[in-house]
């Protein structure tokens, strides 16, 4: 079953008045940098601070009454599972989160107080898809990865669906990746809406599996990265994912670390905005001239703002 673009106008009508419209934002200081047109789409200002909202709520929105009675579940202790636990609290659909024993106390408390139940694991002893799998059939619950899932897809590509038919057709296009949820979506509207766009995927340099795969045209896995960019560190796209992106994106290109703290000083100094590193991937490849965007009309994708205040201290000072 491959994903269209009817599934994204779909799922735009699904999510209507659950998902926020998040702004596009523009910069002359950014402009002027770069010799480009930018539109950044803010989905740090999406529910629950990141574009996963979308395809979480998509995902909740299409199961039947019966699935949506027994509830979700979903593994992961980042921006995936706080969506979730959102989106099935505003549906009136119960959550289970499965999350290792030891992850970060706030993420936690976070994701519990949206509603879910949260269920942990020994991350050294158990394998987190082992123990999902059997609790998800126990309790006949429904399963929803973070980004290899046809809805999840649908869901991930109103946020270019909404930036196209809000500044019109698109010379470039940039878009965060980590396992590939946003930016197949992202193609599936780019290519209805604005035919002829060049569409790029922005991975941590640490972790270029995309770029690797487009290159060996296969999925290739690599070992988890070590980088800044946590909701980027997985480590290979997906059997739905990558079919679309192969077909239609032009190309990977990479940030490193360095390039994510720069660009998340830019966005707090002169934009008032919180973008976690992650989020500045597709901003950086703008910003150091990895695509070319000169005298173009450039959409660059913010895919999310949850960082912990602390940790942007750090960053910011450093
Ligand atoms: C999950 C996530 C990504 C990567 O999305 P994929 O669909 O896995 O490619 C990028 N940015 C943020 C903020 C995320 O939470």
């Amino acid at each position: 079953m491959s994903v269209t673009y009817a599934d994204v106008e779909a799922a735009s009508g699904r999510i209507e008045g659950i998902a926020h419209r998040t702004p596009v934002l523009t910069s002359r200081t950014a402009d002027a940098r770069t010799g480009a047109a930018l539109f950044f789409k803010a989905e740090p200002l999406q529910r629950a601070g990141a574009f996963k909202f979308r395809g979480a709520c998509n995902a909740i929105a299409a199961l039947s009454p019966e699935q949506r009675k027994r509830g979700v579940l979903a593994f992961s202790s980042g921006n995936h599972a706080q969506a979730i636990a959102y989106a099935g609290a505003l549906q009136g659909v119960p959550t289970v989160i499965v999350m290792p024993h030891d992850a970060p106390a706030i993420k936690v408390a976070a994701t519990r107080g949206y509603g879910a139940e949260i269920v942990t694991y020994d991350r050294y002893k158990e394998d987190r898809e082992a123990v999902s799998q059997a609790l998800a059939e126990a309790r006949g619950l429904s399963m929803i990865p973070p980004y290899d899932h046809p809805d999840v897809i649908a869901g991930q590509g109103t946020a270019v669906k909404e930036l196209i038919e809000e500044v019109g057709p698109l010379d470039v296009l940039l878009v965060c990746l980590g396992g590939g949820g946003l930016l197949a979506g992202s193609c599936l509207s780019a290519k209805a809406l604005s035919p002829g766009v060049e569409i790029w995927g922005v991975e941590p340099e640490a972790g270029n599996d995309g770029q690797q795969s487009l290159a060996k045209g296969e999925v290739v896995r690599i070992p988890v990265p070590v980088s800044i960019a946590d909701g980027a560190l997985t480590t290979h796209l997906g059997r739905h994912t990558f079919p679309i992106i192969q077909r239609e994106a032009a190309g990977i290109v990479t940030a490193t670390d360095a390039q994510l703290v720069a660009a998340m000083r830019f966005f707090v100094e002169r934009m008032k905005l919180v973008v976690e590193p992650t989020g500045c991937l597709a901003a950086a490849a703008a910003f150091e001239g990895a695509v070319s965007v000169k005298g173009k009309r450039v959409g660059v994708i913010l895919s999310g703002g949850n960082v912990d205040p602390a940790a942007l201290a750090r960053h910011l000072a450093a």
